[in-house]
């Protein structure tokens, strides 16, 4: 199945290339914390000039913050997509799916609303 190989690698690889989304939640985080901190002690002093630099900077961080937050969204959803990849071939394999019901004869999986067994040919 070449297409599922290149879907798959086509996910691994957006992952990647989301993964600095961390970077920046992380740096967001950071930088809003200190900018804070900046702006709770010159509002103090009553800094005013520096107090609206500071409160630059926290915006800075909010946005660094979001960026990551939708990259870090958009990873998860990426992984998700990718596991759901990989267990569909042996969840098939291992249960029943809710459209399906077991034959009375020969145990064989059959259509829910079928009136007889493909396999044994007996009616259900
Ligand atoms: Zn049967």
């Amino acid at each position: 199945m070449p297409d599922e190989i290149t879907a798959e690698s086509r996910i691994r690889q957006e992952i990647e290339r989301r993964k600095d989304a961390f970077t920046y939640l992380a740096l967001g985080i950071c930088i809003m914390v200190v900018a804070l901190i900046f702006l709770a002690i010159f509002a103090w002093s009553g800094d005013i000039p520096t107090m609206a630099g500071s409160f630059v900077v926290v915006l800075l961080g909010l946005f660094l913050y979001n960026k990551g937050h939708q990259g870090r969204v958009q990873v998860r959803a990426l992984e998700y997509q990718l596991s759901a990849m990989g267990k569909a071939p042996g969840q098939a394999s291992a249960s029943v799916p809710p459209s399906t019901k077991f034959c009375k004869h020969c145990g064989k999986v059959v259509a829910k609303d079928s009136s007889f067994c493909e396999h044994c040919g007996r009616g259900l």
